[in-house]
């Protein structure tokens, strides 16, 4: 006997998992460019609420996160009942997966895109993972998407800005496609990035979940308001879907996240300072890169995208070597998450050299 033995999907995607995360160790790396974290500390205010909370941590946290809710949905202008926080939104996508399907059921998502979808929907949950290529320039293809809806397809995945492209769907193709989406079938906006959007032909998928009644969207913490660490992110969905997803992970988010989730929307203002200065940051990364000769797209999120195929293990090496750790991902390209403004002129000087050399 060879005791007891996790269900065999699990073995493949560790071994991707580790595979992917070859490089330098990240301990010697100065820069951490490869993760789309926030470069700033934390905002005094939301520090304090932390620590503050900390003080309570022998007990429980709320279970409904009601507070925090509260805010997001005078925020927001919903009901309450239409949230449900997690564990960062990643927590939240494996609560919606887990909610909506079952073995054989099928979920649809991009391919270049976020790496928790299929799997969280393969080896999670055990459905079906139907991966659909991104457009040769990195856009969702909307239209081979809704062509793969099948009487299986119970959920659908759509990132915007999609990691790692940095690319946004149009108001005019998700409102054709989502008129082609049976009305049983949930739309997952996974919009991990909206506070960084500057496109104004991308849709808001708040807005959206107030016109269709199949629409949810996902937001998290981790990025824009900089609180990854503190594992916190929600869902907006049908009345129906956030009570499930209440059910799926009880006390999934610290009472230290909450406060501090609850301080940073108080701080909007200065958290939105701090995004105006990632995008500009972002602007100039791609103007330098575009003129050292990359072949580089526009990224509505906080990373560039470098489409760059099999040669990003070496440039992400060369990287490694200057102290800046990046992502790699497969044979597609390297994304680099804009970092502070040393770090950003470092990753440029080594990136101009890379191409020369
Ligand atoms: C970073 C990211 C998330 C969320 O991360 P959490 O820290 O779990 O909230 C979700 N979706 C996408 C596309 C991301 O890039």
């Amino acid at each position: 006997m060879r005791g007891p033995q996790p269900r065999p999907e699990l073995h493949s995607l560790a071994a991707h998992a580790a595979g992917r995360a070859g490089g330098a160790p990240t301990a010697e790396l100065k820069h951490l460019l490869a993760a789309n974290e926030n470069p700033y500390d934390p905002l005094p205010g939301v520090l304090d609420a932390a620590v503050a909370a900390a003080g309570q941590f022998n007990r429980y946290p709320d279970i409904g996160c009601e507070r925090l809710i509260d805010a997001l949905a005078h925020r927001f202008d919903l009901p309450p009942a239409r949230f449900a926080a997690g564990a960062g939104s990643v927590s939240v996508i494996q609560s919606l997966v887990q909610a909506m399907t079952a073995p054989g059921d099928e979920v649809i998502h991009a391919w270049r895109s976020f790496e928790a979808y299929p799997i969280i929907t393969k080896a999670v949950c055990g459905a079906t993972a139907v991966g659909v290529p991104l457009t040769d320039d990195g856009h969702h293809d909307l239209t081979a998407m809704a062509d793969r809806i099948t009487e299986r397809t119970r959920l659908i995945f759509i990132c915007t800005p999609n990691n790692p492209t940095g690319t946004t769907v149009r108001r005019d193709e998700l409102a054709e496609f989502l008129g082609r989406v049976p009305e049983n079938v949930l739309v997952v906006l996974d919009e991990a990035y909206a506070e960084f959007v500057r496109d104004e032909d991308t849709p808001d998928g708040i807005t959206l979940c107030r016109e269709y009644a199949n629409v949810a969207v996902v937001r998290t913490f981790s990025k824009a308001y900089g609180l990854a660490g503190l594992r916190i992110g929600y869902a907006v969905a049908p009345e129906s879907v956030a009570a499930a997803l209440r059910m799926t992970a009880p006390y999934g988010v610290s009472q230290i996240g909450q406060e501090a989730a609850i301080a940073s929307l108080a701080a909007e203002r200065e958290v939105m300072h701090r995004v105006d200065a990632v995008i500009t940051e972002r602007r100039r990364m791609e103007d330098v890169l575009a003129e050292q000769g990359w072949p580089v797209t526009r990224s509505q999120a906080n990373f560039v995208w470098l489409p760059i195929g099999d040669r990003g293990g070496d440039f992400a090496a060369a990287c490694g070597r200057a102290g800046i750790a990046v992502r790699v991902l497969g044979t597609d390209g390297v994304r680099v998450t804009v970092g502070s403004p040393e770090a950003n002129d470092l990753f440029l000087a080594t990136a101009a050299e890379a191409r020369l050399g």
